[in-house]
């Protein structure tokens, strides 16, 4: 998810307009073949918002968002991760009840379409539901917050199935700063510590898109099972401080974990971020009309669709750059060239941010898969990138959680 949460009636979202198809024959046989027998994970999707809306269903093609089942049949996703997520300004029991309220919602989306996909919560499951046929649905809390500091109420977010939890959204959390707003902890305090301790007891990743650097640094230190940034990119080529630093993805490679490239354009796009900061009247006049198209000012599921609907109208206009699928590429490569292909992995952020031209939506994965072989990949480093990295991480993360827990 990403928010403006300086100007906090801005919505900047995600979503695709009309999803423009792949025109046949742009992506080599060899580029398919390999795309749709991989495990194609990703892991941050804000669709979660949209199926808190009765009338929204999943199992349908959709004209607008990026993410139903349809369509990630067509782009062969075959595991997303649905965000758990709110504004980190909804704190204690509300932010606790809104989160369980999302998790059930995401479960019961899964349960009405049960030949097609499935809740998984291990590697293992999500392996076993390439097999059969379906996609597997995964969990993620955005954002600490959601805890309202009681390690009960992660435990139970675990036992509902979450697999990961990103330690803080926009704003800080009481254990632990975020890296868009003013540090006030130094990264995790004393019972942060004990958060990131009962995640890896619990066999839930540590999920660091969003944090503070000290906050990664603390993280890092202490974690005994890899982490993942489940939705970020590169700051060396987009200087936002939500994205990591060549340091800090070296860093977290050097301890197994995965960073997710996002492809928001204010995180791909150097250009647009610095368009966007250059004349804030432009994220405030989006913001205007996001509320004269959504009225219901907690439906988020509709500001997110039409934040990023409206900022395309922005692009096409000349208002802000447009930025391309081609740069999500460059990240990954730049990712790669730091550490390997074992480290790099997909983290759209799609349905929460404003997506790139030519990846509207879930169906124009493949392109993905045939820009990485065109750059000379290997069949078996494409296949880590679109999704082997994360189960490895999954895996490891399960392993460590039933050491720490004296099960064999
Ligand atoms: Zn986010």
């Amino acid at each position: 998810m990403h928010r403006n949460w300086r100007n906090p009636g801005v919505a900047l979202a995600a979503a695709g307009l009309l999803a423009m198809s792949i025109a046949a024959g742009s992506i080599s046989e060899k580029a398919k073949k390999l795309h749709f027998s991989s495990i194609v994970v990703d892991t941050h999707d804000d669709t979660t918002q949209r199926l808190l809306d009765p009338k929204f269903d999943l199992g349908v093609r959709h004209a607008d968002g990026s993410i139903d089942i349809p369509r990630m049949k067509e782009g062969g996703l075959d595991a997303i991760f649905f965000s758990i997520w709110m504004s980190g300004k909804v704190t204690g029991p509300e932010a606790v009840e809104r989160a369980t309220r999302q998790i059930n919602a995401v479960r019961d989306a899964v349960k009405k379409h049960p030949k097609e996909i499935m809740l998984a919560t291990t590697a293992a499951e999500v392996r076993a539901a390439k097999k059969q046929g379906k996609i597997a649905a995964l969990m993620g809390v955005e954002g600490g917050h959601m805890i309202n500091s009681d390690l009960g109420v992660l435990r139970s977010y675990a036992s509902l199935g979450v697999r990961y939890m990103t330690l803080t959204h926009s704003v800080n959390v009481e254990w632990a700063d975020s890296s868009t707003d003013k540090a006030a902890h130094n990264g995790l305090t004393d019972f942060g510590k004990d958060v990131v301790r009962e995640m890896n007891k619990l066999g839930v990743i540590v999920d660091i898109s969003h944090v503070s650097d000290k906050t990664f640094y603390d993280a890092l230190a202490l974690s005994k099972a890899p982490m993942i940034a489940s939705h970020s990119s590169c700051r060396a080529i987009c200087d936002a401080p939500r994205n990591m630093t060549d340091q800090m993805i070296k860093d977290l490679a050097e301890k197994g974990g995965v960073i997710q490239i996002n492809y928001h354009v204010g995180f791909l796009g150097q250009e647009f971020r610095d368009a966007e900061r250059k004349d804030p009247s432009i994220n405030e006049s989006i913001s205007r009309e996001i509320k004269k198209r959504c009225p219901d000012e907690n439906d988020e599921g509709c500001q997110l669709i039409e934040g990023d609907k409206i900022t395309r109208e922005y692009v096409a206009a000349g208002k802000l750059p447009r930025v391309d699928y081609t740069k999500i590429v460059e990240h990954i490569d730049h990712a790669v060239k730091l550490v390997g292909a074992d480290h790099v992995g997909l983290g759209s952020d799609f349905d929460g941010a404003n997506m790139p031209y030519g990846m509207e939506d879930a169906t124009m994965l493949p392109k993905i898969t045939e820009a990485l072989l065109q750059k000379g990949y290997s069949e078996s480093e494409v296949r880590k990138i679109l999704g082997e990295n994360t189960l490895r991480v999954l895996s490891e993360v399960g392993r460590v959680s039933k050491e720490l827990q004296g099960k064999k």
